[in-house]
């Protein structure tokens, strides 16, 4: 592999002692990483050679593979269209399907302040074109991809001021023509640490994209690989540079854990 470092060691030399580990988790992210960031987030698919890399691990011994994303738990599950026995983490950890039928239930003081935040953004978003929310089971996202950056950064100034005043308890995250609020505060980090201890693993892959992945590659150990696909300041170990990368190594491990 020729991919790039990002802090220190070989990628090859880590996936070849990863692959040895007794009980393995490969959790992933979706957007940027398996598939290629596209306009329309519904059109989103994995690379076919990143889907079929995937498949692969699934059918490796001691190996449990789970997608850990952004989107919510539906949204995920129509773009990922994932096998039974891929894992899943929707909503940065708010949402997971393990081997049983997914759900989140809120209290009736998080499905007022989800109302509330309702009408904040709304009121947010309204003035401008290509400017549009994405409904979550604990939250909303604020999708400014199409939109001009001065609109983005208007609607985003707006609605950060309105809800830090009147929802100070509401969680925020900014990810690339993304805010997102939430009336749960976990992280993709709660999902790294609850899927490790759902699947017993002795080491963790975790790849990722996107800023709310630090969250993620923040509660990694010395035993386990985190991968930054993409530019941008990161805690993870090693750097590659886009979902074809991100394949050849989910391919490579696969390879070496079959045997
Ligand atoms: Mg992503």
């Amino acid at each position: 592999m020729a991919d790039v470092q990002a802090n220190s060691g070989s990628l090859e030399g880590a996936i070849a002692a990863l692959a040895t580990t007794p009980r393995l988790l490969v959790a992933l992210d979706f957007d940027g990483t398996l598939a290629p960031l596209v306009d329309r987030p519904e059109e989103a698919r994995a690379l076919p050679a990143a889907r079929e890399a995937m498949l692969a691990l699934t059918r490796a011994p001691d190996t449990r593979v789970a997608l850990i994303s952004g989107r919510a738990m539906q949204s995920l599950m129509h773009v990922a269209e994932p096998p039974e026995a891929v894992w899943l983490s929707g909503s940065h950890g708010v949402e997971v399907r393990l081997d049983a039928a997914p759900g989140v239930s809120l209290s009736e003081a998080e499905q007022g302040d989800l109302s509330r935040l309702r009408e904040i953004l709304e009121a947010a978003a309204a003035p401008f074109d290509d400017i549009w929310i994405e409904v979550k089971p604990a939250g909303f996202a604020l999708h400014s991809r199409s939109a001009t950056p001065q609109d983005a950064e208007e609607a985003e100034r707006q609605a950060h001021e309105r809800v830090s005043t009147e929802l100070p308890a509401i969680t925020e995250r900014r990810g690339s023509n993304v805010l997102e609020f939430s009336v749960r505060s976990t992280t993709k980090g709660d999902a790294v640490r609850m899927l490790r201890e759902a699947a017993g693993a002795t080491a963790v892959l975790f790849a990722g994209d996107d800023v709310t992945d630090e969250d993620g590659f923040a509660v990694l150990g010395d035993a386990d690989v985190g991968i930054k696909c993409g530019p941008g300041a990161t805690a993870a170990k090693f750097r590659v540079e886009d979902p074809a990368a991100v394949a050849r190594v989910l391919s490579r491990l696969a390879e070496l854990r079959a045997h």
